[in-house]
């Protein structure tokens, strides 16, 4: 089971880094699953999702990463040294290593991605197993520009609400790392209350998308909608702009019976 997610993780990895879809280039964007109940999977520093393979995903324990979020005096470097020291399964000799006077730690091995925090609050909540982090240039046209709060402020159409839920997650730009994690931990906690639900997109200002998924298909749908969301609704500024649907539509769409069913053919 946790090789067979390990296997689904590395094939999402490789749908969602297709040059020909524009979600990252390079070493952009990363992906994780959980493993079970302690520990989960995260792409390592350094690899691509395009090529990645099983061997660029470190197994991290929960709650050795979450618990750096509630350490008031993290800072960068604290962070570096408690991913390394997140993971589980290393093989023997690796690690941090005594640090000298003056001298930053040496490390070797994999290193976790510095986002791993952020997959980690994700991959806690109730009912998701895949996490997919990816920096689409459709979305960030929308995540980098002046209106975007307005911009994401309404939905547009009901396939969008069906897929990506009654509205994303907004995060303004912040530090990455732990400042970025506590604040996107304290806006989904927010979306909790206020829908009743785990939320399945973030949009993160001047950053890129973070979706959330019960299994790997899931991830790789959601993005698909959300990207194709963000096209739409950059074509209606040339047009003047977007027609948001009324809350009591966008509301009617997301509990209807019919529409839940769809939710379920198509695998979530
Ligand atoms: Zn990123």
């Amino acid at each position: 089971m946790q090789n067979d997610a390990l296997t689904q993780l590395v094939a999402m990895s490789h749908n969602l880094g297709d040059p020909a879809l524009d979600y990252v280039i390079l070493g952009e964007g990363n992906t994780s699953a959980r493993a079970d109940a302690d520990t989960f999977w995260v792409k390592a520093s350094g690899t691509e999702l395009r090529t990645i393979d099983k061997a660029g995903f470190v197994r991290v324990s929960f709650e050795r990463v979450l618990t750096m979020l509630n350490d008031p005096v993290m800072d960068d470097e604290g962070v570096e040294q408690g991913l390394y020291a997140a993971r589980v399964d290393s093989p023997p000799g690796e690690g941090v290593r005594p640090s000298v006077e003056g001298v930053r730690p040496s490390v070797e091995g994999v290193r976790p991605s510095v986002e791993t925090v952020l997959h980690a609050l994700c991959l806690n909540l109730e009912g998701i197993n895949f996490v997919g982090h990816t920096h689409p240039t459709a979305v960030n046209a929308l995540t980098c520009s002046v209106a975007f709060e307005t911009a994401v402020s309404g939905r547009l159409f009901p396939d969008e609400i069906v897929i990506c839920g009654p509205a994303p997650v907004v995060v303004p730009y912040t530090d990455p790392g732990v400042p970025l994690a506590r604040l996107v931990r304290r806006l989904i906690n927010q979306y909790i209350d206020e829908y009743y639900e785990v939320p399945k997109v973030i949009l993160m200002q001047n950053h890129g998308l973070i979706v959330l998924g019960r299994t790997a298909q899931q991830v790789e749908n959601i993005t698909a909608m959300a990207v194709k969301a963000a096209r739409v609704l950059l074509g209606t500024y040339a047009v003047g702009g977007p027609r948001f649907m009324t809350p009591q539509a966008v509301e009617r769409i997301h509990t209807r019976p019919d529409e839940a069913y769809r939710r379920k053919l198509l695998g979530e």
